[in-house]
């Protein structure tokens, strides 16, 4: 149909790009924001969410910011089916001014649009999707809570809407964006997390989709992480081949930090060789580490003098378990933008618990450097690079 009208009547040769001057905004009726003390993470709807449509021979659809509500879509729906859908997650806090900020939000535009050329949707302009995501932020900003800790998290999603059954990839899609207000992500961290380390079903490998934030990735993922569950373990440690080389904490990514013998501290984390999910918490952390060491900022809580040496590096669970026995690691943690920083307490491999040291705090030292830091760039207390971006 789309073809015959584009070669018939001469419209839309070009199927339109993604252009956020075109966006049209409903007004909702406002909700009343529930206590924080309720909020349960990603439970909670906002008054508004932005919905953007592809269709083949047209394009890009006038983006729209209109009341939150169900969307209505043909059951023979591609994401349904085979599902080519992809996700992102970041968060939007409260400046020192009261602004609303976003923390390095080209980057998810860009892991976002590389996520969906890995499932062949079609393509758009990362920087019009995030202009219009800063408008739906100025609109919803009162959903962000002010407490610290607390965040509005943003969940921009991307489906395939072909409707139609064969196997192909989707002509048509469906982006839209929906915000929820977060709180602290594990609300007892103080003890830590414990992660029983799984090798027999894996969340990637080599050639496969780990490196993306496909929603397919997810799924498979939930029935070992109810045995995890059932056998008192918090998330799963994702091992891969026969060296039971570490991927990932549940969705987060791994990092190691382990004493040297001069004073300082190696901090190590597996390479981004196509099974990791590239984090930007992840690459966060590796670049405040090296800043640190370089002396250009320093990290709450550890003293300048101790440098940090980072490795993007395989690690294996008998590596750690050695380290472990000869009482080098200083803390394990996870990194992801939902947590920031999670200590990991222990790890059950090979039918014992390797129990790491976890401070009062949960955090040691370095974590819980990296998470003030990163709390202090994200709610624009302490500037650095340009990683806290207004919403302007
Ligand atoms: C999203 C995600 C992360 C963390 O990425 P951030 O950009 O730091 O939020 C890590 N691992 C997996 C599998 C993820 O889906």
């Amino acid at each position: 149909m789309a073809i015959l009208n584009s070669t018939t009547n001469g419209t839309a040769p070009h199927p339109a790009e993604l252009d956020a001057s075109k966006l049209i905004v409903t007004k909702a009726e406002l909700k009343p924001i529930p206590p924080l003390e309720s909020l349960v993470f990603g439970e909670t709807k906002t008054d508004h969410m932005l919905v953007i449509n592809y269709a083949p021979g047209t394009g890009w659809s006038a983006p729209e910011i209109k009341p939150y509500g169900p969307l209505s879509l043909d059951p023979m729906s591609s994401c349904f089916q085979y599902c080519p859908n992809v996700f992102e997650g970041m968060k939007a806090y409260i400046g020192p001014n009261g602004e609303p900020r976003l923390f390095r939000p080209k980057d998810n535009m860009e892991r976002l649009a590389r996520s969906a050329a890995r499932v062949a949707l079609p393509p758009f302009d990362p920087k019009e999707l995030l202009v219009l995501i800063k408008e739906l932020i100025k609109i919803e900003s009162r959903w962000i809570p002010k407490l610290p800790g607390y965040s509005l998290y943003i969940r921009p999603t991307i489906i395939g809407t072909r409707p139609a059954l064969g196997v192909a990839a989707s002509d048509s899609a469906c982006i839209y964006v929906i915000v929820t207000p977060a709180g602290p992500y594990f609300r007892d961290a103080t003890k830590g997390i414990s992660l029983l380390a799984v090798g027999e079903s894996v969340r990637s490998w080599p050639g496969g989709t780990g490196g993306h934030k496909l929603g397919l990735n997810y799924a498979p993922g939930f029935l070992p992480q109810r045995i995890a569950s059932k056998q008192g373990y918090d998330q799963v440690l994702w091992l891969l081949g026969e060296e039971e080389r570490v991927t990932e904490v549940g969705a987060m990514n791994f990092f190691l930090v382990v004493k040297r013998e001069d004073g300082d501290v190696d901090l190590i984390t597996p390479p981004l060789d196509g099974t990791i999910l590239p984090g930007l918490t992840r690459a966060s952390t590796l670049a405040l580490a090296e800043a640190h060491s370089a002396g250009k900022i320093t990290l709450p809580g550890v003293p300048a003098s101790v440098k940090l040496h980072t490795h993007e590096r395989p690690l294996t669970m008998r590596e750690i378990d050695a380290l472990s026995t000869e009482g080098r690691v200083l803390e394990v943690f996870g990194v992801g933008t939902a947590v920031v920083v999670a200590p990991v307490s222990r790890i059950g491999w090979a039918g014992k618990d390797i129990v790491l040291p976890v401070q009062k705090q949960g955090l040691g030292p370095i974590g819980s450097g990296m998470w003030k830091m990163i709390v202090d760039i994200q709610t624009g207390k302490v500037p650095f690079e340009d990683w806290s971006v207004v919403c302007d």
